[in-house]
């Protein structure tokens, strides 16, 4: 997979403020505060906000009263990479979007069973995109004309 390098002043440039401190520095959204937190029973991928890769399917989001949107498996495994980080005198594993390096979120090991994983995602670093719906009407075409 070839990766996307960009320039702080390229991704200034198609970035919110908060998705930039978020994604590229590293930083962190404030709980029960982002766009995709709570349970919505969507269908669907989120993708990365930066890239547009596809990190995680809604199937594997679930409700874990955290303030950020949790998942318990990745999309793809190679998608992802996953970084030993010691930041504020915590042991923590920072997981980041492999195509273009975007700050996701962390990853703990306290998820639901049999996994136990959790990666808790900033919604800033994501992009929530439905699953198309079904077109019924060119069937509901057909019966109008009976
Ligand atoms: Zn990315």
């Amino acid at each position: 997979m070839s990766k996307i390098r960009k320039t702080d002043a390229e991704w200034r440039a198609v970035l919110t403020q908060e998705e930039y401190r978020i994604t590229r520095e590293k930083g962190t959204e404030r709980a029960f505060s982002g766009a995709y937190w709570r349970p919505s029973g969507a269908q669907g991928s989120y993708h990365c906000r930066c890239c547009g890769e596809i990190l995680f399917d809604s199937d594997s989001k679930f409700d874990s009263g955290c303030g950020w949107p949790s998942f318990t498996q990745p999309a793809d495994g190679s998608r992802i990479e996953e970084h030993q980080d010691l930041s504020y005198g915590m042991q923590r594993v920072e997981v980041v979007c492999s195509r273009c390096d975007a700050h996701l979120g962390h990853l703990f090991t306290d998820g639901p069973e049999p996994i136990g994983l959790r990666y808790c995602i900033n919604s800033a670093s994501l992009q929530f995109a439905g699953k198309a719906e079904r077109r019924h009407s060119d069937q509901e075409d057909e019966h109008k004309s009976d």
